[in-house]
């Protein structure tokens, strides 16, 4: 009878979503089977047939300490309870104090200026937000981004992505006024700024450590540099710490801090985690003077300081505090890293290498071209799900094995992830599968569609 009414509730959910769901919604979709969730408590991710998971992408790093953690749903809910929006035509106290709350957390600038908050709803639109910021500021259009950059499919954020993999027809050329260099060239952004901005720079965003493009650290240094150039051509330097805020990297609260890029910003974008999952939060954090020269501007975003969504934020930045979560980033990352190298060096044929610090991390598969790793990363992700392991893969050919779960990992967890990697790669040497075979076997149908009653049966 149980059964029964899980099977049913998985069919209708899957009914639904394909039936009345846009299939725009398709891009990053993980897997060719659904895979329905129904909740999460933690680090776990729980299906609609009480399956327990890992998720070690933190469900796209947007719950950065604990999926359902109690002290930011009670003060979400309790929020909710008093006051569920207020815009920003009136004072708030949640937005006004998670803004002191962030400032305090960040270095004086050199300048000497003031650093001030602009929430807004995404790291989309924090990023398209900064990118109007400093254009109006320096009153020039030229933006730089990095190649293998993410910042997000809209507005200016979508010009400044570039993984290379947008299907649509080149989201960088959709904005003449964005350009990208090679990350870790200082002599190329030189030569670009010279060359093709004609010296005349709006901005310069980088992520301080590279995520969705394939987990990179940039050079020791490279950062700083950067940077100092982009002031130097009259510029303002932007920090994407959507991904790499909030301790992930476990050396610091923000990427940029960290001794392998000592650099400070103008301008810094924040999104997912700072909410633990509730959405509807975004910032864009800079110089006073950067933001006074946008007042003149006409500018609003409904939702921008939702009140609910900065009451939870402010419980995440509480629990950082209170749960030691730096300390937990640090340890539970190097174990992944130690454990992980040695499976590197165990078989190689199969994993490639470990990258990044902290819980962010990647850890490459191998394959004979680029193309075939990223077959060989598919297969092993499908297999990795029947060891109750979630996790998301990275890069352009989508061969990296992104690790960068819930913050409150523990070392059990740590322990179960590398013996699941372990277990399938094992089976896959030993089998010696014929990958682009199994690949095309697995491989999303173009209509989904027409996919939908094999699903259900
Ligand atoms: N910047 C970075 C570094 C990101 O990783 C992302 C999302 N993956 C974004 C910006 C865009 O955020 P959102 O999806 O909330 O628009």
């Amino acid at each position: 009878m149980l059964l029964n009414n899980v099977r049913r509730n998985f069919s209708s959910v899957v009914k639904n979503r394909l039936k009345y769901l846009s299939p725009s919604l398709k891009t990053f979709e993980a897997f060719d089977k659904p895979l329905v969730l129904e909740r999460g408590e933690m680090q776990y991710l729980y299906d609609d047939k009480n399956n327990k998971y890992i998720d070690l992408l933190g469900n796209n790093l947007t719950v950065s300490v604990g999926h359902s953690h109690p002290k930011v749903v009670k003060a979400a809910t309790d929020q909710m309870k008093k006051l569920s929006h207020c815009t920003t035509m009136y004072y708030h106290e949640e937005p006004a104090s998670l803004a002191k709350e962030l400032v305090e957390r960040l270095p004086p600038h050199p300048s000497g200026d003031e650093w001030v908050v602009h929430f807004v709803n995404s790291g989309s639109e924090a990023v398209d937000l900064a990118a109007q910021m400093a254009m109006v500021y320096t009153g020039r259009p030229e933006m730089i981004g990095l190649h293998k950059g993410y910042h997000g499919l809209q507005g200016y954020a979508a010009g400044l992505t570039a993984i290379g993999k947008a299907e649509q027809p080149c989201y960088s050329s959709m904005f003449s006024s964005t350009s990208h260099v090679s990350p870790n060239n200082i002599e190329q952004l030189e030569d670009h700024l010279k060359y093709t901005t004609g010296g005349k720079v709006a901005g310069f965003i980088a992520e301080p450590l590279q995520g969705y493009g394939g987990i990179y650290s940039l050079k020791q240094g490279y950062l700083k540099e950067a940077f100092k150039l982009i002031n130097d051509y009259g510029g303002v330097s932007i920090a994407d710490e959507v991904q790499t805020g909030m301790c992930r990297t476990g050396e610091s609260f923000f990427g940029f801090e960290t001794q392998n890029n000592k650099a400070i910003p103008d301008m810094i974008t924040m999104a997912k985690g700072l909410g633990n999952g509730v959405g509807l939060i975004g910032a864009v954090i800079c110089r006073r003077p950067i933001a006074e020269a946008f007042t003149t501007k006409m500018f609003f975003n409904t939702y921008a300081c939702n009140p609910v969504a900065c009451a939870a934020s402010r419980a995440v930045l509480k629990v950082i505090d209170e749960e030691n979560i730096m300390e937990n980033c640090k340890n539970m990352g190097n174990l992944f890293h130690t454990e992980l190298s040695k499976l590197c060096l165990e078989m190689p044929e199969v994993y490639r290498e470990i990258r990044g610090q902290g819980l962010f991390q990647g850890l490459e598969v191998a394959g004979s071209t680029l193309e075939k790793s990223g077959e060989n990363a598919y297969e092993l992700h499908r297999r990795l799900l029947k060891h109750g392991i979630l996790l998301g893969r990275g890069s352009a050919a989508g061969n990296v094995f992104r690790i960068q779960p819930p913050m409150c990992i523990g070392h059990n967890d740590v322990l179960k992830v590398v013996e699941a990697i372990r277990s399938v790669g094992m089976q896959w040497k030993i089998s010696n599968d014929k990958t682009s075979e199994k690949y095309e076997k697995y491989r999303p149908k173009k209509n989904i569609y027409a996919q939908m009653e094999d699903l259900l049966h």
